[in-house]
């Protein structure tokens, strides 16, 4: 436990990286079930993000949004609109790869909301037990993602800095990132990959 939050299981321990030429992004278009959990807050983020974000989107998205809103639920349970149960309905495709609009419209410097926490932290979950309690969620999708993890040596909670930092901060991430032996992420990326390392997704 670090500062109230649990890590749960293997966590600590699960090399990852995604590989985005194998999944195509499954992340983004799982079928069944609901869109991207969303934080109460979120939804007022998003909705001054659209009008950047929805010139990137196809004409069914487009449509989706005209038709319904970009969420559904009620407060404290809110996700993100699903086309056909299946795509998000911020997800566009480039070279048939799955891809956020929100992040594409951040990454341009369009817009100052990146995507979800639920998205950025995928593939890890965040569990809601009086404090959070973070542990890693399999699915086959992501067996390339662990393939490359390993084949890299790259911790899931090094690709996901980022996002960590966004949610508990960086003092909390150094905390964590003793725990875990993990090499800091700056002096690892450089002998290892140069500027491309990225945790897009
Ligand atoms: S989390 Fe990464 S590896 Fe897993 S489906 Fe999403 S983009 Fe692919």
């Amino acid at each position: 436990m670090i500062d109230n939050v649990v890590i749960e299981g293997n966590l600590l321990n699960r090399k990852f990286s995604c590989d985005l030429l194998k999944c195509k992004g499954a992340c983004c278009s799982l079928p069944g079930g609901r869109g991207a959990p969303l934080l109460d807050d979120e939804i007022e983020e998003i909705r001054s993000a659209l009008p950047q974000v929805i010139p990137i989107l196809g004409t069914v998205n487009k449509l989706v949004l005209e038709r319904e809103d970009f969420f559904e639920g009620e407060r404290g349970n809110y996700a993100t609109t699903c086309i056909d149960d299946e795509d998000c309905v911020f997800v566009y495709r480039e070279n048939g790869i799955a891809k956020c609009a929100l992040e594409k419209a951040f990454n341009e410097g369009k817009t100052t909301f990146r995507k979800p926490i639920s998205c950025h932290l995928y593939p890890i979950r965040v569990n809601k037990f009086g404090g959070d309690s973070l542990r890693y969620h399999e699915i086959p999708e992501c067996r390339p993602a662990v393939k490359k993890g390993e084949d890299e040596n790259t911790g899931v909670i090094e690709f996901l800095k980022s996002a960590l930092v966004r949610q508990y901060g960086e003092e909390w991430y150094r905390k964590l990132e003793s725990i875990s032996n993990l090499t800091p992420v700056p002096a690892r990326r450089a002998l290892r990959q140069g500027p491309e390392w990225t945790d897009e997704k």
